[in-house]
């Protein structure tokens, strides 16, 4: 699930100043289930903006085109009227509104990461979507994600009893997870293996995938 947070509301009433008529666009995917942007925050969210909002949606999922045009057919003319559209929704769900609708957008979220979750409200960093997943050799936790300097090739020296430097060592050093990982599952031959620099020219091709 893609794991947001919603922006204060003082930025949000800064975006939204300049504009006399607002849409606003929720999400009933993942914004949902982080309660960020559902319903019930569309509707919040509308509420404390006033009469400037001219409308509200939330769609099933505002990242998919396809649904923004199911989801926003009733809605033409209050979308047409706006100024701007404040999207509760990620990065991608705003994005996709502004080559829908045409309009500004402003986002009413901060895209943090592809999570886990285990409760509402409690989600783990989990992916970064790298374009070039090594699971399969980590025992299945990811390095880019989880070690704070996203190491492909075991520890730094800044690991200590199994914590990480960074961040005054709370968090597990994501190399030693990944070394007791492998070893429980005897495979520790696949810690030795040497991983050579990303080629971040990789993920700029992968800015467009297509999948047949
Ligand atoms: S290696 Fe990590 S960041 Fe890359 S795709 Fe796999 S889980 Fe995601
Ligand atoms: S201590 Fe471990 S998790 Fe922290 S930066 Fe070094 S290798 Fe990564």
């Amino acid at each position: 699930m893609i794991i947001t947070k919603q922006k204060p509301f003082e930025k949000i009433l800064e975006m939204t100043q300049p504009y006399d008529k607002v849409f606003i666009v929720g999400c009933g995917s993942c914004a949902t289930s982080c309660q960020t942007g559902g319903e019930k925050e569309v509707a919040e969210m509308a509420g404390r903006l006033g009469e400037k909002v001219v409308g509200t949606a939330v769609v099933e999922e505002p990242c998919d085109l396809r649904l923004d045009r199911r989801d926003l057919k009733a809605h033409r003319e209050a979308l047409k009227e706006a100024d701007a559209v404040l999207v509760l929704a990620c990065g991608s769900g705003v994005q996709t509104l502004a080559d829908f609708t045409g309009k500004i957008v402003l986002p009413g979220l901060d895209t943090c990461f592809i999570g886990e979750t285990e409760r509402l409200g409690r989600f783990y960093d989990r992916c970064r979507a790298c374009g070039d997943c090594i699971l399969d050799e980590t025992g299945g936790i990811c390095p880019i994600t989880r070690c704070a300097k996203a190491l492909l090739n075991g520890p730094c020296g800044g690991q200590v009893e199994g914590k990480c430097e960074v961040g005054e060592y709370k968090n597990d050093c994501a190399w030693v997870l990944i070394w007791k990982k492998l070893k429980e599952q005897d495979r520790l031959d696949l810690f030795m293996k040497f991983r050579p620099p990303r080629d971040h020219s990789k993920k700029v091709l992968l800015t467009e995938v297509i999948l047949r």
